[in-house]
């Protein structure tokens, strides 16, 4: 995995973790808490991100607080916003795990909505209201990781205008990636409406599993442009005095609830890669 980084962090460096009451978050959780460092575990119902996080502390690991974030909610990422900045004054790490995916093959606005609004807004949407509060001082600079997946390579898309557009990705803006979505949403809506259902879904994904993760993968799609738009848009703001890494990447089929536990990798080996990222990735 390359020449490991020098060992920057402590008690005092500063990691958020979405969607970590389960699954990966709660791997990557447990990977960085090991690390000494203050672990923000986030999760949208705070029961399970309770017992979560008692779960952890009676592993010995108490460098680990809890609060309540649900990504698809501005009130919510607001309200996490003004605790974290209350609490800690800033944060080094924000690692973006939270994730759905729609098993439904039935696609209407109704059944796709929920992961573009978790899997693509969600992540832009926490991203941008905690950018003002990674630290100036982090070695190495801040890092924002996205827990993406492969299902978002562009090979999946039919459309090629789009994958020609998405493969440059040192032109992807932001606005572009989210005219790409509400493309998406407005064709669902506009097939959806048409006798039997959206004929034309090929003209999205091409995938092995059907429509029944299409939304799943066109969020993904997003979401890895999106980290490329937002590199693209902080080098071209240099001496804004604070330097930012940001990442995606794919934590393999891991075994999971969200393919009911059907992975072939274990929680632990998962979570290895974003946490690797966020601990040692070089400086982009
Ligand atoms: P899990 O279903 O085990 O965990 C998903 C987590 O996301 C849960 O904690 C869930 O909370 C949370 N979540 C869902 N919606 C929201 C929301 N609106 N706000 C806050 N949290 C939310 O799946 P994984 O651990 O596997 O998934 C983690 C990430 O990894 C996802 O982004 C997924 O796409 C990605 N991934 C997973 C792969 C795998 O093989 N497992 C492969 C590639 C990528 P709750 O318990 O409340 O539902």
């Amino acid at each position: 995995m390359g020449k490991e980084a020098e060992r920057w962090w402590s008690k005092g460096t500063v990691a958020v973790v979405t969607g970590a009451n389960k699954g990966l978050g709660f791997g990557i959780v447990r990977q960085l808490a090991k690390e000494g460092i203050t672990v923000v575990l986030t999760a949208r119902d705070a029961t399970r991100g309770n017992v979560a996080l008692e779960s952890l502390k009676s592993q010995g690991l108490h460098n680990v607080n809890f609060h309540p974030l649900d990504v698809a909610s501005q009130e919510s990422i607001l309200a996490l916003a003004e605790w974290l900045h209350k609490t800690y004054g800033g944060i080094d790490i924000l690692i973006n795990n939270a994730g759905i995916a729609n098993p439904d093959n039935d696609v209407t606005l109704e059944t796709v909505k929920p992961a573009l609004d978790t899997n693509y807004f969600g992540v832009k949407n926490v991203t941008k209201a905690l950018i003002p509060l990674l630290r100036d001082d982090t070695p190495g600079g801040a890092r924002v990781i996205v827990v993406a997946s492969i299902m978002g390579q562009l090979k999946h898309l039919v459309n090629k205008d789009y994958v020609k557009t998405l493969s440059d990705r040192e032109h992807i803006t932001e606005d572009f990636v989210d005219s790409f979505v509400n493309h998406y949403l407005k064709d669902v809506v506009d097939g959806s409406e048409k006798e039997g259902g959206c004929p034309n879904w090929t003209d999205w994904v091409n995938s092995p599993f059907g429509r029944a993760l299409e939304s799943y993968s066109v969020s993904k799609v997003a979401v890895i442009a999106y980290v490329s738009a937002l590199h693209n848009t902080l080098v071209a703001q240099p001496g804004s005095g604070k330097k930012i890494n940001v990442f995606s990447c794919c934590p393999g089929f891991v075994a999971t609830d969200i393919n009911n536990n059907m992975g072939t990798k274990t929680v632990e080996e998962g979570a290895d890669t974003p946490v690797w990222l966020a601990l040692h990735s070089p400086e982009e």
